[in-house]
């Protein structure tokens, strides 16, 4: 499988936002959004189970780029990891399903839609470790406040995040995601890998 980079930290954003891990991020994505911070263009190839030997402590984030796009290997990976009794977590822009025997040997999966994608909320939203995070700012894929309210009507709410864009450690938009947040009766998440980033 075509693997960008292995790595481990701290999460910075999302329901996992503090925890230690493993990140695997895969290569590739479907989508090309503008902005796009992840370097999708370098990769070398693993097998699932030199990738799972990679990782060391008890949980793993798999992340893209958008992993789903290498759907057997993903799946292989995941079923290795879930045999070692790793916590998984998936990171995916919603636009292919993930079938429900891989989903359900996830810890959590994060749905994090880009505007003007198709990220099937039905399927998406009635999977009880699925959560969405969606992003705002200026940029075309990113969402504006009045457009979310919509869309989260129809979410499970305490399995929805709003984050701010943005690679500025002072995250100028971020009082627009907590204000929304705190309005439509959902999660904030902030992006503490950029906040510390801070010299
Ligand atoms: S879906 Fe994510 S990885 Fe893919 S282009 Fe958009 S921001 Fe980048």
């Amino acid at each position: 499988m075509r693997i960008a980079e292995i790595f481990d930290s701290l999460q910075g954003e999302g329901p996992a936002m503090g925890r230690p891990a493993t990140f695997v991020r895969l290569a590739g994505c479907n989508l090309r959004c503008e902005g796009c911070d992840t370097e999708l263009g370098q990769w070398q190839e693993l097998t699932p189970l030199s990738v799972e030997e990679k990782v060391i402590g008890n949980r793993v984030i798999i992340t893209g780029g958008e992993p789903t796009l290498q759907m057997a290997e993903l799946s292989d990976l995941i079923m290795l990891l879930h045999r070692a009794g790793k916590e998984i977590h998936i990171e995916t822009n919603g636009t292919n399903l993930i079938s429900e025997d891989v989903l359900k040997m996830v810890h959590c999966a994060v749905v994090s839609p880009k505007r003007g994608s198709d990220f099937h909320p039905a399927y998406w939203s009635v999977k009880g470790n699925v959560h969405f995070k969606f992003v705002i700012g200026k940029a075309p894929w990113c969402w504006r406040s009045q457009q979310l309210e919509k869309h989260v009507c129809a979410l499970p709410k305490e399995r929805v995040w709003i984050m701010a864009f943005g690679t500025d450690p002072d995250l100028p938009e971020a009082q627009e995601a907590w204000s929304l947040a705190l309005r439509l009766g959902v999660n904030y998440s902030d992006r503490l890998h950029i906040r510390l980033r801070r010299e």
